[in-house]
């Protein structure tokens, strides 16, 4: 690259890039400062998001609210360790947070990472059934889900997304089905869990939508009908809200849509608004219940170093402001509006397979996956971030986008695909 900045050269030699083959990839675009619903890069160009880094800046970068909340807790106290000692920061997060979610969903294990709740949760699972005088190792996951990249949590994602088949005799081995899409579905997944529950912790999934494997929708039903299934079984249900969480689906949480109460809720992602890693496995009191004993083989044995991180959960405390204090239902539903109208004429393009709109999620599948490359470059020449990956070219913008810029993404996707 030319007109890079010195540190952009002279570091570029030392990182590993994520999902990127580093020898043909297009090189990462330098970025200096984002605000907004905008990216600006170094040499001073400014792109307009329709990402909100994987779905996180759920309010736009740098808002004031969350920023200030930072500063204050920051010449606090950054952070201390969770062993023995606790914060009001984290405390406060975890009793707001239990009163968001329905039920009896009320205890709350605070880490960094999207994955590592993930892996708390199943954790939780497995030992919720060891507590109880059993031994359960096994989880069911579906096709086309992602729930992280550790090695046990790409054990419960679609196997040839995560690919099992290199990492064979490395990754536990779980029960693979197909999501309940219809009635029959539904019998044929409660026979099939009936029948291996005596090994199974708990049943995993995405809610209503399933995100990285491609973006793809299901309905409520389906929600209810695997907890009808795990109810008959007698196995637990976790849920994964980390992509769907905070609106994007167009209610507070996915599972509202459903009116289920799984056993184990993982958030991350926009639960910091974007700008600190935090995530948090929520539990039943049914399942802390089974950890509470004289016992201390019963405890969780279970502590990130930088667990509750008091910034992170500052940052969460201030995000949570901004979810209470405005109608996040209702922008989620004008974007829904806006996307699905200023999307539509992208199905009459020959190269486009689909287009489809869920809340703030808005999706063009193509006909031809191996013409996304190209398209990256071409949506930067058009002033906007958006990413698309597979076959399928998305927006999941900030939530608090003005119908303008969304336009300018909208705008941009078709253009791009009607030149391409
Ligand atoms: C992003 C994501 C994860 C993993 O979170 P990390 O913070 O990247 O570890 C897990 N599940 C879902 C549904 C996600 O979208």
């Amino acid at each position: 690259m030319t007109g890079t900045p010195t540190w952009y050269d002279e570091g570029i030699q030392h990182i590993w890039l994520p999902y990127t083959q580093m020898k043909t990839a297009t090189p990462p675009l330098p970025v200096k400062a984002t605000s907004g619903v905008r990216i600006t890069l170094d040499d001073g160009r400014e792109l307009i998001d329709g990402i909100s880094s994987w779905w996180a800046a759920a309010h736009g970068y740098n808002h004031p609210h969350i920023l200030d909340a930072m500063k204050a807790q920051l010449d606090a106290m950054p952070h201390v360790m969770f062993g023995g000692l606790v914060h009001e920061q984290a405390l406060k997060l975890s009793s707001r947070l239990a009163a968001m979610l329905p039920g009896d969903l009320n205890r709350c294990f605070i880490a960094e990472s999207g994955s590592v709740s993930v892996e708390v949760a199943m954790k939780m699972a497995a030992q919720y059934f060891m507590n109880r005088g059993e031994r359960r190792t096994k989880f069911v996951h579906f096709r086309g889900t992602y729930h992280g990249d550790t090695l046990g949590t790409m054990a419960v994602c679609d196997p040839e997304e995560g690919m099992h088949g290199m990492f064979k005799g490395m990754l536990a081995e779980n029960l693979l089905t197909d999501l309940p899409r219809d009635a029959e579905g539904a019998e044929r997944f409660a026979a099939f869990l009936k029948v291996n529950a005596p090994d199974v912790a708990a049943v995993i999934t995405e809610p209503l939508v399933q995100g990285a494997g491609g973006m793809v929708f299901h309905t409520p039903e389906t929600l209810q009908w695997i907890r009808q299934a795990c109810d008959a079984a007698g196995v637990l249900m976790i849920v994964d809200e980390i992509f769907t969480g905070f609106y994007r689906t167009g209610t507070c949480f996915a599972i509202d849509q459903a009116g289920i109460v799984p056993d184990m809720v993982t958030l991350s992602k926009a639960l910091s608004g974007g700008v600190a890693p935090l995530s948090v496995c929520v539990a039943r009191d049914t399942i802390f219940d089974a950890f509470y004993d004289d016992d201390p083989m019963k405890a969780l044995m279970h502590g990130p170093t930088y667990m509750a991180h008091a910034l992170g959960c500052a940052a969460a405390n201030a995000s949570l402001d901004l979810f209470e204090r405005e109608d996040y239902e209702a922008k989620a539903e004008a974007i829904q509006h806006q996307m699905m109208a200023e999307l539509a004429p992208c199905g009459f393009l020959d190269n486009v397979k689909s287009v489809r709109v869920k809340g703030a999620i808005g999706v063009v599948q193509l006909e031809d996956a191996s013409m996304i490359e190209a398209l990256k470059p071409k949506f930067v020449a058009e002033g906007v971030w958006i990413r698309p990956f597979r076959d399928i070219v998305y927006l999941t913008p900030p939530l608090i986008i003005e119908p303008a810029d969304l336009t300018k993404l909208t705008g941009s996707i078709y253009k791009v695909l009607s030149e391409a």
